[in-house]
């Protein structure tokens, strides 16, 4: 156990469009939190619907 202070968050998963992705693993880009199908590379041409 470890005494040091955490917050409780979930694990990071993807938040791309609404409801969100959701899946993982996810890495972090300067748009937030992206899975791999969902990068900025691919989504970052279109808007999302
Ligand atoms: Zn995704």
């Amino acid at each position: 156990m470890s005494s040091a202070p955490r917050e409780d968050k979930p694990p990071p998963s993807c938040e791309y469009g609404n409801p969100r992705c959701g899946a993982r693993p996810a890495r972090f880009y300067p748009c937030g939190w992206k899975c791999d199908r969902h990068q900025p590379a691919r989504t970052h041409r279109r808007t999302a619907p």
